[in-house]
């Protein structure tokens, strides 16, 4: 357990996350509208989304099998009837005075979640429940000295909100809860998880107790738009609560902002409760009820989750739980990887693909699905390493040469002139020539110093410019020196 340490013992921080994510949808969820990100202002708007009088919504089914795709990919009840309710409040970027959710009755009931930690150990958060809702316009104020403007594109845009129980530890749980979210999400193909887009926001609330203790008053930090600033804002949050405890003071629940600038979090409201909501269910839409046959049918065409792909790759691939959890956080990843080590050394293909490959993309600031190696042509580069065309120390060279080029690994090694020596010949007469020439040192490392060894190896390996082939230069000095 994580403890942070005040003036006047330990305290444990208790986190409960609120995740909005926007469901991947051609059209909003209540309106054939579109839902396209960066369109002009106001360009994808219909009556339903502007609230003009006698306007009705109409259900979006494809929203709700993405909610109910969701609530199965988190391992979570799927509840048969759900209700919408409106939530009653004013705002000028909300047309209706009320937004359509639904509070009582959710789509989607407990869930879990498997949080995969650095240490290569798991542990299991609860999901409280999914809901559907809508999402409201957006306020610009930046456009102009003394107005501002409304943008209704995203009004009625369908969201999903996905709430945990306070079962989170640390800001690095909260980060690995965001991360295992985000990752399922895209792997079901329902939400982009994109959150410098908005497409994923994050409501955190954030108490502190004595170790074990009862659970503390929160305070909720809403609409946090990145995982480092989720994992900062939590970290400032806590230690303020810490202080105020400590100096004889009371939280007040209250919802807090996050103030990117300054990276504090500064209080924006008193937290409302749910009665000034005052939720009534929407008279202009039935309850929502699912035919279980349905159901059954989106539950069978799921795709192989990121659980149950790392439990493959380890029993399959023989891989550590935490290469494993690199190579299935994202979907490309885990199938570039997979294509690499069919019917080749799994482990050097995780080695190769998490390390040189990963390496050379962060550095370019490429993602995976650009990448100028191919899955094919690292392949390839691996069969010339296991045929003992190139040693791995050239084919680090050889890809290289690949990431900055595009070109195959066969062609480089020939253009080159890369081929491994393996002729023992050669590297005899090389080896020969070393020993020649550095007479004084083979009197040194025959009276004892056996640390030169490693000298005559890279002598030889210089003057074959790195290509003899490693075990026979280390066998054949060794007969030579020693025998
Ligand atoms: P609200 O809409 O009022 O914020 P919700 O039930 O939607 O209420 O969400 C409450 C969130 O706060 C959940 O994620 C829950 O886990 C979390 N939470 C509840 N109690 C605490 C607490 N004492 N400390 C930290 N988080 C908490
Ligand atoms: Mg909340």
């Amino acid at each position: 357990m994580t403890y942070i340490q005040g003036e006047t013992g330990n305290w444990e921080v208790v986190i409960g996350l609120e995740v909005h994510a926007q469901i991947i949808s051609k059209a909003k969820l209540f309106s054939g509208a579109a839902t396209d990100f960066g369109s002009d202002p106001n360009s994808q708007v219909s009556f339903v989304d502007a609230a003009f009088p006698g306007m009705l919504p109409v259900i979006n089914a494809f929203c709700v099998e993405q909610a109910v795709r969701t609530g199965l990919g988190l391992k979570a009840e799927i509840n048969l009837v759900s209700v919408f309710d409106r939530k009653n409040y004013f705002y000028a970027d909300l047309p209706q005075g009320y937004q359509i959710s639904q509070f009582q009755q959710p789509v989607v009931g407990r869930g879990q979640l498997v949080l995969d930690l650095p240490d290569g150990s798991s542990r299991t958060v609860g999901i409280t429940r999914l809901h559907l809702e809508q999402d409201a316009g957006k306020s610009i104020h930046d456009q102009h000295p003394t107005k501002t403007f409304i943008d209704l594109n995203r009004s009625g845009v369908a969201l999903m909100e996905i709430v945990s129980e306070p079962d989170l530890r640390s800001a690095e749980e909260a980060g690995a809860y965001l991360r295992k979210l985000r990752s399922i999400l895209r792997y079901l193909g329902t939400c982009d998880g994109n959150m410098e887009e908005g497409s994923m926001r994050c409501d955190c609330n954030v108490s502190v107790r004595r170790p074990g203790g009862e659970l503390g008053t929160r305070c909720e930090i809403k609409n946090v738009n990145s995982i480092r600033f989720v994992q900062a804002a939590i970290d400032f949050e806590a230690r303020r609560q810490i202080e105020v405890l400590e100096e004889g003071g009371t939280i007040v629940q209250e919802t807090r902002l996050w103030d990117t600038t300054r990276l504090v979090t500064r209080s924006m409201r008193s937290k409302e409760e749910a009665h000034d909501y005052r939720y009534f269910p929407d008279p202009d839409l039935l309850p929502l009820e699912l035919d279980p046959a349905w159901v059954e049918e989106i539950r069978r065409a799921l795709p192989e989750l990121p659980d149950e792909k790392k439990a493959r790759f380890m029993a399959d691939f023989k891989l550590s739980a935490y290469d494993a959890n690199v190579l299935v956080n994202e979907k490309a990843k885990a199938d570039y990887f997979e294509a690499v080590a069919n019917g080749r050394d799994a482990k050097m293909a995780a080695n190769w693909v998490t390390g040189e490959l990963f390496g050379a993309l962060n550095k370019a600031g490429r993602e995976i699905e650009d990448s100028p190696v191919s899955a094919a042509d690292l392949g390839a580069l691996l069969d010339l390493i296991g045929d003992n065309t190139i040693s791995g120390r050239i084919a680090k060279e050889v890809f290289e040469e690949m990431f900055a080029t595009g070109a195959k690994p066969g062609d480089i090694v020939e253009k080159k002139g890369l081929r491994q020596v393996t002729d023992t010949g050669a590297i005899e007469s090389a080896i020969d020539a070393v020993l020649a020439a550095n007479a004084d040192k083979v009197e040194e490392f025959r009276s004892g110093k056996d640390k030169l060894f490693g000298f005559f190896v890279g002598q030889t390996m210089k003057a074959t410019q790195g290509k003899a082939n490693p075990a026979l230069v280390n066998e054949i000095l060794t007969r030579k020196l020693k025998g």
